[in-house]
């Protein structure tokens, strides 16, 4: 089963027009290195309409950060996921630790916006991961497959959905798992896949993706690509990222960091 490789941006709350040239220049870094990989960059929501359609012109895809679980209605401040379409979008960001955290967001509520996404026509991308705690408690795969369970689409197929395994504890602390503790979980988090699809299903790893560790995490035979949040943000340091997924074509494979 092949599964293209992803290598997604967020920019989190990040960016004013004025730094939409960094699609150019992204495309401009990548040059004739670029990987044979889906490109997409989730900028805020106030920006997509104008990144999507610069990320046509140079070849990538553009996705939303979040989105609402009705399709329309009294919602103040809400976006839809058919409005993230219209705007140009293919992919959204659903369930981000962030937003678990930060916003209260649970699974139900995950489960609820990934089905308006497949609603919507878009991809979503669910974000699972377990806290340092959780870790320490030995429960990085209870907690991760009891999200992944619940935030799971109903009716929903491996092949139209992205996962992505974010360990809490990686993200924006500079931090990152072991390649050892990366491959696990991510075997895991195929074998669980809801349906049994798990081969089909893309799973992308985050939490401090940068230059040097990239090809590293990237190499790894269940890991089909990457969320990138901090390093995403400067295309030198993106387009570096990108083409490490250079060492997934190659097979290279790298010792444990
Ligand atoms: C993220 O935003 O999903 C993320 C992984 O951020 P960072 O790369 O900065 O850890």
């Amino acid at each position: 089963m092949t599964r293209r490789t992803l290598i997604a941006a967020n920019w989190k709350m990040h960016g004013l027009r004025g730094d939409l040239g960094f699609i150019g220049e992204l495309d401009a870094r990548l040059g004739a290195a670029r990987p044979d990989a889906g490109i997409l960059i989730c900028p805020p929501a106030t920006l997509l309409a104008e990144a999507a359609s610069a990320c046509a012109a140079h070849g990538f895809l553009a996705g939303g950060q979040d989105c609402a679980v009705a399709d329309s209605g009294a919602f103040t401040g809400d976006l839809s996921a058919g409005m993230l379409r219209d705007a140009g979008a293919s992919h959204v960001i659903v369930g981000h630790s962030e937003r678990r955290a930060g916003h209260g967001e649970t699974s139900v509520l995950v489960k609820a916006k990934a089905e308006a996404a497949l609603r919507a026509g878009l991809t979503p991308v669910i974000c699972i991961g377990e806290t340092l705690a959780e870790r320490d408690a030995g429960r990085a795969e209870a907690v991760t497959g009891e999200q992944l369970a619940a935030s799971w689409p109903a009716r929903g197929v491996a092949k139209d959905i992205v996962v992505a395994y974010e360990p809490v504890w990686a993200i924006g602390t500079g931090r990152t798992a072991s390649l050892a503790d990366i491959a696990a979980m991510h075997a895991f988090i195929r074998a669980a896949a809801p349906g049994g699809g798990g081969a089909a299903l893309r799973i992308l790893y985050g939490g401090s993706v940068k230059p040097d560790n990239a090809a590293g995490i990237l190499a790894l035979d269940d890991v089909d690509g990457a969320l990138v949040g901090g390093a995403s943000l400067q295309a030198a340091s993106f387009a570096a990222v990108i083409s490490a997924a250079q060492s997934r074509r190659h097979g290279l494979r790298f010792a444990d960091n």
